[in-house]
């Protein structure tokens, strides 16, 4: 048995009180591309952050939200929810995601930075 390893960073994780921050590299940033997404907060608290905001704070808050509604929820309500209000009210009004966008005052998010990525990206 180790002693405490403390915090675990590699380039391509980082584990911080019980959740895994992955730099989505691979298939990882193909389904990002695909979701149209900055991050993406899987429901057994790993997040695939794409690597040029992997540092971004603002980000960073947002999907801790959503660890927070799967803790509140659990996960496999959580999951049902979230893919049965993406279906019924689409991104932007689905209330997990109003959730998220509200705590994070002062953070436009995806719905101001969807258009500028497409020119931003390569
Ligand atoms: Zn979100």
């Amino acid at each position: 048995m180790r002693d405490d390893p403390g915090p675990r960073v590699t380039w391509m994780r980082q584990q911080v009180g019980g959740v895994t921050w992955v730099r989505a590299e691979g298939l990882r940033l193909r389904l990002l591309d695909f979701l149209r997404a900055d991050g993406l907060t899987l429901p057994w608290r790993v997040v695939y952050l794409r690597p040029s905001r992997f540092e971004d704070a603002n980000l960073r808050a947002h999907e801790l939200v959503h660890i927070e509604q799967i803790d509140r929820d659990g996960s496999l309500t959580f999951s049902l929810r979230y893919v049965w209000w993406l279906v019924r009210h689409g991104y932007d009004g689905n209330p997990y995601e109003i959730e998220a966008y509200d705590r994070v005052p002062g953070w436009p998010g995806r719905r101001a930075r969807l258009g500028r990525s497409k020119n931003l990206m390569r």
